[in-house]
């Protein structure tokens, strides 16, 4: 195992930004690199670093490098940094999409620490302001190591995630990608088609009294439609194939609930009340995932 005396974060918005605030008094020395100068400006003047530049090469300087850009720009991110990095640096990303980032690593000539990651966390919002020392708090944080990095990287990079509050799972890519479209892509498609078949009804009076008095019921189910368009764009277009595969699973499960509550109420009832315990059992009344 390493130590690590440096850390680096690329991308200082909501991700970013958490990982920094729940970083800190933990005795790392902590540097920041965003696209925009007035980010870096905010982030010392709120003390999260104690060097920023908008040039990647401040990041090579780390011992570690979390890689927080959006999705779409982590692969040219690691592809600036492979050759600059010092040989024994840990890179690793939080992009909620891991297949395509891991082939670009496995085939990279640049042989890099490379371990993915994806913490289960996060918000609607974007930018360092919406940012949270306390996001990661009893999060699921999946890991996907490259054939570069050892054991001992591994390790490392566990003990600074743990001090996030999180808890690490490891797992292979493609199984992740198919995972995440089951309870993240999949259910941010179908918020935004929920929120569409309302605001769209071809009724347009019954359409707007819905909307008058939608409350927490609806508020829940539409969540993810107010997703940021540049996430919402990268996770469902970089994670196409498993979304739609997905969305086939949850047709015809609906269909058959809809055949059900038509020609089977006490069957149709016995499903509801199996799915409510199951419900209940996952989360805690704070929220968290307890399985
Ligand atoms: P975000 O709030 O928009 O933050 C991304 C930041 O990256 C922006 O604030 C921007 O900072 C900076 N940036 C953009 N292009 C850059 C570049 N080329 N080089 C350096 N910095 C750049 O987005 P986010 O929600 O934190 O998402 C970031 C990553 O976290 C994504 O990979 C996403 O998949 C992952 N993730 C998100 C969530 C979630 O719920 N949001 C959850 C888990 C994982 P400036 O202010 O400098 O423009």
């Amino acid at each position: 195992m390493q130590e690590i005396k440096s850390i680096a974060v690329i991308g200082l918005g909501l991700i970013g930004g958490s990982i920094l605030k729940g970083l800190q008094g933990k005795g790392y020395d902590l540097y920041g690199v965003s696209r925009r100068e007035e980010t870096i400006n905010q982030a010392l003047e709120e003390n999260l670093i104690i060097k920023g530049s908008t040039n990647i090469d401040l990041a090579c300087e780390a011992d570690l490098i979390f890689i927080c850009t959006p999705i779409n720009k982590t692969i040219e991110t690691i592809n600036l940094l492979a050759s600059k990095v010092k040989p024994e640096a840990i890179i690793t990303d939080v992009a909620s999409v891991k297949e395509r980032i891991m082939d670009f690593v496995y085939l990279s000539p640049d042989k890099i620490r490379f371990i993915g990651g994806h913490p289960m966390a996060g918000k609607e919002n974007k930018g360092l302001d919406s940012s949270d020392e306390s996001l990661f708090i009893d999060a699921k944080w999946v890991l996907t190591p490259s054939k570069y990095a050892d054991e001992g990287d591994v390790k490392t990079l566990s003990v600074i995630i743990k001090k996030l509050g999180a808890k690490i799972i490891i797992a292979e890519p493609a199984q992740h990608d198919k995972a995440v479209a089951l309870i993240s892509h999949m259910p941010l498609l179908l918020s935004q088609g929920l929120f569409r078949t309302v605001d769209n009804y071809s009724d347009i009076e019954i359409s707007q009294l819905a909307i008058t008095l939608a409350s927490s019921g609806f508020r829940d189910m539409t969540r993810l439609a107010a997703t940021n368009s540049e996430l919402t764009k990268d996770m469902l277009f970089q994670n196409k194939k498993n979304v739609i595969e997905s969305v086939k699973e949850f047709k015809k499960y609906l269909e058959g609930l809809e055949k059900e509550l038509i020609e089977d109420e006490e069957n149709f009832m016995r499903i509801a009340e199996k799915l409510a315990c199951n419900r209940k059992q996952m989360y805690s009344p704070e929220g968290k995932n307890i399985l």
